[in-house]
């Protein structure tokens, strides 16, 4: 999910303290973004009021209304049944039976409401009200998932949750689950955030005695470590190296609103931008002509 900051948005008064902070960091980062760093200390002294979330509003209503989102998501659900299928008809289980992994939010579980709650609030992700949205247990299914995994279980094949949600969410995140009615929602499946936000010992775990055969995520570091802690530009590299597992062993679903594209893409992996420097980090990473 996306940092926790503070909010304040620099009044004149404290205009200069953010540029003396800016400064510095465009001293620290210039090797590696200087063109970036350098739009925004040009910016930040003609930001006015920025509502922290008014960015988001598109991609929200658009996970929330659009056809587009829906169909997208069946889509994916739909291809990996057929994946499923070709796969139990084409290969021998004798040795490790088959598994599937997923993540659970906005793969399986729909959070766009506390996106939008973000926005009408005008506060950043916290994880203090991300855990309250949790326990409201709210969520709705993302279209298609509850049919497939239940599909996979009628199949015998078994999933396993591998969630970025923390411990101290595991009650009411399989209670969610639960009155949805996905299958395997038990301690044995769910393999939740302990120390590390990677993901690849918790698969390692499962693939000690099962065979994974499918991935399912809206993040890329829900399918492989490759993906963990990379660039923009490295994150887009990779993807090209693994293209042929897309569709086949990696299952996406669309997710507009957050993820590592966002975080560790156009914000560079800091948690230290003002909102008025992310705002301008944002338009100075559009591609334009
Ligand atoms: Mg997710």
């Amino acid at each position: 999910m996306m940092p926790s900051l503070t909010t304040d948005i620099p009044t004149r008064t404290i205009k200069i303290r953010y540029f003396l902070f800016l400064s510095a960091t465009v001293f620290i980062l210039s090797c590696k973004t200087t063109a970036v760093t350098k739009v925004v200390e040009e910016t930040i002294v003609v930001q006015k009021d920025i509502p922290l979330r008014e960015y988001s509003v598109q991609s929200v209503l658009w996970q929330q209304l659009s056809a587009e989102y829906k169909a997208l998501s069946y889509q994916a659900f739909n291809l990996a049944q057929m994946q499923l299928d070709e796969m139990i008809a084409a290969e021998d289980q004798s040795e490790k039976p088959f598994a599937i992994v997923t993540d659970i939010d906005e793969t399986v579980l729909d959070n766009s409401p506390y996106n939008a709650k973000m926005i009408e609030d005008d506060r950043e992700y916290e994880s203090v009200s991300w855990k309250a949205w949790g326990m409201l247990e709210q969520a709705t299914a993302v279209p298609g998932a509850l049919d497939f995994f239940n599909y996979a279980q009628s199949k015998g094949v078994e999933v396993f949750y591998i969630s970025n949600r923390k411990e101290i969410q595991k009650a009411e995140t399989m209670s969610n689950l639960k009155k949805l009615g996905f299958p395997y929602v038990d301690e044995e499946h769910f393999l939740l955030r302990t120390a590390e936000s990677g993901k690849e010992a918790r698969r390692q775990i499962v693939s000690e005695n099962k065979n994974i055969i499918m991935l399912l995520g809206d993040n890329l570091s829900d399918f492989s470590d490759l993906f963990d802690d990379k660039s923009t530009k490295e994150r887009n590299q990779v993807v090209e190296e693994l293209k042929a597992d897309f569709g086949k062993k990696f299952i996406v679903l669309p997710n507009p609103m957050y993820g590592d594209w966002e975080m560790n893409g156009i914000y560079e992996d800091s948690y230290q931008w003002t909102p008025a420097q992310k705002d301008s980090l944002r338009k100075a990473k559009l591609i334009s002509y």
